[in-house]
């Protein structure tokens, strides 16, 4: 017989369990609903969890049971994914800013049964109680003593109690590496929401990645605020990646304006973090409008939407922060892609490099992708021809919950993302658009992204986004529309001028509109549909 390797399971458990006992003094410091900033360590989160997992026990949780969550980046939401997923259980993190259709929908498909929900957010779950088929208890995440008194939801769990008595003993149960851990449905902006069920494999793997020297070079120096929430995507992995490394973890809470994060990653001394582009934008804002300075943080990993030219050149310009843009989806746990730098180009000047950074970034290893036209067929790498891209990895989404969404999967095992983007012959992906969103004009695409990008870069603008309007001839035109930062002044000739430089001459938007705010996503993204329906009316200009 060949020798061979030792077929041990990779579960999440061991990840709790290694930083336990590896970096058992490490701080994990949060934000927490009730006020105070709480702080323990990976010791402390173990036991718990484990005292966590006693709990779900006694109520009755057991292997591939769905355990919901409505909570923001915290302590006791950081010993649910432990414990939760260390029994064998399902857990599914639900987005509290999803409308209460979707929230009801979304529990009732996973059939969650049980909900443990932040102290702020027990009106999410009120709202939609009396249309949840299988839940049989909600837990409030918090101690007695800050309880709710009256609430609708009868027979209220309260999580300290729950775990008070429970020895903490538990030894994590071994199963299949491939039982599912956790839930995540995508963001529904087209038809119902679907579920996207994480395996311990892919999780572990996908966690390993994340740490590693090309993507974030994780290791116990570093301090992390992953500002993106827990039920995106897992946090984009870094609830994995952090105990993993011996990180020490920030939870910011639910307070994610620009001083509250900025107060945070100051005096913890963040040096890495990570959130969709709306996010940085208030905290630019905010250190500019209030001469602060972003000194200690090094790296921040953003994604989730195009991050624009003028942001990476504003954090490393105004902060020294390196922007890593990230591209991924919930599908593929999320991330795909990141800005990697060759051999060679971190030392390139400062232009050269924000260009390389403002591409969505390099397939991380274990991911393949490749692009075709409508009917399937394999388009060049040669950063000219755009197409359709498809994915292909270890961590990516093999089919939707019950069986839903088959048209995005290929018989040969590839999945479609819904974008439409570029391969450069260096390795790099670069997205024109979501392929719902692409502007079809006289038979050529414009690309939303590269004409967004462009206007934000622009000193009066906010946020700037792209939808197509109805044309006689060409089909379709762009429109701009824009959100002027508070108290600037710009024109639409102004801004059309300011474009008109960066730009194809015929991608020129036929016309800019000026709105007070760009609507944003429960992740949020901008939300054409919104935009298209407020401009569905609009006639453009002729010329
Ligand atoms: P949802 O918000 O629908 O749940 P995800 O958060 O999974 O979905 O979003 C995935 C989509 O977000 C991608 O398919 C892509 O269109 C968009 N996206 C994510 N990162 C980027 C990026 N860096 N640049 C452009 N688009 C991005």
């Amino acid at each position: 017989m060949l020798g061979l390797m030792q077929d041990r399971p990779l579960l999440i458990s061991q990840i709790i369990d290694f930083a336990a006992e590896y970096y058992g003094d490490v701080e994990i410091v949060s934000r927490a609903v009730e006020g105070p900033v709480h702080r323990y360590t990976y010791r402390d989160a173990h036991h718990r969890a484990k005292k966590l997992a006693e709990a779900l026990q006694s109520l009755g949780i057991k292997l591939g049971d769905r355990v919901g969550t409505v909570a923001w980046n915290g302590y006791r939401h950081f010993e649910l994914y432990y414990a939760v997923s260390g029994i064998g259980a399902v857990l599914h993190t639900l987005n509290p800013r999803l409308s209460p259709e979707h929230v009801a929908y979304i529990a009732n498909h996973a059939e969650d049964q049980v909900i443990f929900v932040d102290l702020n957010l027990v009106p999410v779950v009120e709202a939609v109680i009396g249309q949840l088929k299988t839940v049989r208890h909600v837990i409030v995440m918090t101690d007695r003593a800050h309880m709710p008194k009256d609430s609708k939801i009868a027979n209220l769990l309260c999580y300290e109690e729950l775990i008070a008595d429970k020895p903490g003993t538990l030894a994590w149960p071994t199963f299949d590496e491939r039982t599912a851990s956790s839930l995540c449905y995508t963001s529904g902006t087209t038809g119902n929401p679907k579920g996207v069920l994480y395996s311990h494999r892919s999780t572990v793997l996908h966690s390993i990645m994340m740490t590693s020297g090309p993507v974030l070079a994780l290791n116990p120096d570093n301090t992390i605020l992953p500002v993106v929430p827990m039920f995106h995507a897992n946090a984009w992995g870094l609830v994995y990646g952090a105990p993993m490394s011996g990180c020490k973890l920030v939870f910011p809470g639910f307070r994610l304006d620009g001083a509250s994060v900025y107060e945070l990653l100051d005096s913890e001394d963040v040096d890495v973090s990570a959130g969709v582009p709306t996010v940085w934008l208030a905290l630019l804002n905010y250190c500019e409008q209030n001469g602060k300075k972003l000194s200690k943080m090094k790296r921040t990993l953003i994604g989730g939407s195009a991050v624009p030219h003028a942001m990476i050149s504003r954090f490393w310009k105004e902060h020294g922060t390196d922007v890593v843009h990230g591209w991924g989806m919930t599908e593929m746990s999320p991330v795909g892609t990141i800005t990697r730098f060759n051999r060679g180009e971190r030392a390139l000047p400062d232009e050269q490099r924000f260009e390389i950074q403002a591409k969505q970034g390099r397939p991380v290893f274990g991911v393949e992708m490749k692009i075709v036209d409508d009917a399937g067929n394999d388009l060049p790498k040669d950063g000219k021809a755009s197409g359709n891209l498809l994915v292909r990895g270890p961590w990516i989404v093999n089919g939707y919950m019950k069986g839903e969404g088959t048209a995005g999967f290929t018989k040969d095992g590839w999945f479609h993302t819904g974008d439409v983007s570029k391969l450069e012959p260096d390795g790099s992906m670069v997205i024109t658009d979501r392929s719902k969103d692409v502007i079809k004009s006289g038979g050529e695409w414009i690309s939303t992204i590269d004409l967004e990008n462009a206007a934000m870069g622009h000193p009066a603008v906010a946020e700037a986004a792209v939808i197509g309007i109805q044309h006689p001839k060409w089909d379709e035109r762009p429109l701009l529309i824009v959100q002027l930062k508070a108290g600037a002044n710009a024109g639409k000739q102004d801004i059309l001028d300011f474009v008109k430089d960066r730009v194809a001459k015929w991608w020129l938007p036929d016309d800019v509109a000026f709105v007070d705010a760009i609507p944003h996503g429960a992740t949020g993204k901008v939300l054409k549909t919104e935009l298209r329906r407020t401009f569905k009316d609009y006639t453009l200009p002729t010329a």
